[in-house]
């Protein structure tokens, strides 16, 4: 438990670190903060509740039966979900019911299954968009010149609200390279709002690059092994498709 504490308080300090460190210019959203989700697929939810316990209220899952399973475990805690996952169209009812917001949604048919089964008495579910940035042919995300058509058709949908963007580059320990992954991302969203749109979030950065990402302009970041350590073996991911 100390453990898990402590890895979170480090993942905090250098938030704030990185947060001095970043320009100004680089600040997409109104109050400049950055709002660490706790990547938690495949801990426990005894992991999870630790992590509460330290202050930790934002929780990222990728696997939904995995998720619903720790969201029962957890129905005591005031946790905010957030799904990371790639997203199946016969999965989206289930994400709709049971989730605040849903990052990684790269197409139409999925935002518009969302919308439709959000629950009438539930706010609009947040989302972000996920952008493919590194262009890599296996990775799931639109590309740019995609992406003001998904833009415009997702902020039609009554439901959903969207927020902004979603990325995974090309994981890479040129840290020259994570700069200029995770600016591109940051001209995207800036460019969107000069068209109109009014979106105020980035969210890039896992546990590898969080600290770039921020000096990019991150208003999200999604960390999982530096507050839980390496995630135990596949085990408990068997959700499957
Ligand atoms: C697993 C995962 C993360 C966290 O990865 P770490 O390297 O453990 O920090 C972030 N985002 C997504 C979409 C993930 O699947």
């Amino acid at each position: 438990m100390v453990i898990s504490n402590e890895r979170l308080q480090a993942v905090q300090a250098d938030i704030k670190k990185a947060v001095t460190k970043r320009d100004t210019e680089h600040i997409v959203n109104q109050t400049g903060e950055v709002t660490l989700l706790a990547v938690s697929k495949a801990q426990t939810a005894e992991k999870l509740r630790e992590a509460y316990e330290a202050g930790q209220t934002k929780f990222g899952e990728n696997y939904l039966q995995e998720a619903l399973n720790k969201q029962a475990e957890l129905a005591d805690l005031n946790i905010e979900w957030h799904f990371i996952g790639p997203i199946q169209s016969n999965k989206t009812q289930l994400i709709a019911q049971h989730f605040t917001w849903v990052h990684g949604v790269d197409r139409l048919k999925i935002a518009q299954r969302l919308s439709d089964a959000r629950p009438a008495d539930l706010p609009p579910l947040q989302i972000c968009l996920q952008v493919n940035i590194s262009g890599e042919t296996s990775k799931s995300g639109v590309t740019p010149n995609e992406l003001l058509d998904l833009v415009r058709t997702v902020c039609a949908l009554p439901k959903l609200t969207l927020r902004g963007l979603m990325t995974i580059p090309e994981p890479t320990d040129d840290e020259a390279l994570q700069h200029q992954q995770f600016k591109q991302m940051r001209d995207l969203l800036n460019d969107l709002n000069k068209q109109g749109f009014a979106l105020n979030t980035l969210s890039m950065g896992m546990s590898s690059d969080y600290k770039v990402a921020i000096e990019e302009g991150a208003t999200i970041i999604r960390v999982g092994s530096a507050i839980f350590g390496a995630r135990p073996a596949k085990v408990s991911l068997e959700d499957s498709n």
